[in-house]
């Protein structure tokens, strides 16, 4: 597990979502089936995540890493809360090929900032498997950080392999492919404002007889 020797600002347990009532708008639902977390609950936990670790991390320099391209929205909500001066570089990972099950790790952007003794902090969108993290972790320990810790909006527990744990985490959401805010299915979804399921027939159609 990532470690900083850093105070923790305590930070409220991350609640397990299950459903919500939301209506699907209208300009969405042909192929989503639900929304599990409305975009007002996701903007009211980012503000927590962001004073938590703002609190953590104002006289640190904070290197923040995120990982492309599921964290685009959450990124940009989230260090916009950051209220004190810090260096952002974008890393390009890419764990699923178009379908919605774990493949191998590619890089496909590698970091133009040098992470040498500082302190870094690794956005993602969702901890699943835990492969992601464990690695970009490993290799920015290998790259000399002095001190990591990740922050990850969704954290689906059910498919851990490797026992790896967030540091920060947005919302524990269950066995469920999820998509919106960032998140895709094959490039696509990512400008929901909002966290949703896949209707079943996008990823699994119906093979005609
Ligand atoms: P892990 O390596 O922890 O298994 O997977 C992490 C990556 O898999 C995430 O960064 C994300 O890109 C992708 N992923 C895992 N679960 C989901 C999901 O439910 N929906 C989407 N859109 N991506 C997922
Ligand atoms: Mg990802």
């Amino acid at each position: 597990m990532p470690s900083s020797p850093l105070p923790r600002t305590p930070l409220s347990a991350p609640p397990h979502v299950r459903t919500s009532r939301a209506v699907v708008p209208r300009g969405h639902s042909r192929d989503i089936a639900a929304v599990l977390i409305p975009q007002l609950r996701i903007q009211r936990r980012v503000a927590e995540l962001a004073a938590a670790i703002s609190a953590d991390y104002r006289d640190q320099e904070l290197l923040v890493v995120a990982l492309l391209n599921g964290t685009v929205a959450f990124l940009a909500d989230l260090m916009r809360q950051m209220e004190f001066p810090l260096t952002m570089d974008l890393m390009g990972v890419s764990s699923y090929r178009s379908g919605t099950t774990s493949g191998d790790l590619a890089y496909t952007k590698r970091l133009k900032v040098d992470v040498r003794g500082r302190q870094v902090l690794v956005v993602d969108d969702i901890l699943d498997t835990g492969k992601t993290l464990t690695a970009v972790t490993r290799e920015l320990k290998a790259l000399g950080a002095a001190g990591l810790r990740t922050c990850v909006l969704l954290d689906k527990p059910t498919s851990r392999s490797g026992g790896f744990e967030a540091d920060y985490v947005g919302f524990v959401v269950p066995h469920l492919f999820v998509v919106g805010y960032g998140l895709d299915y094959a490039e696509k979804y990512r400008n929901l404002p909002f966290v949703g399921v896949l209707k079943k027939e996008v990823y699994a159609p119906e093979t005609p007889e």
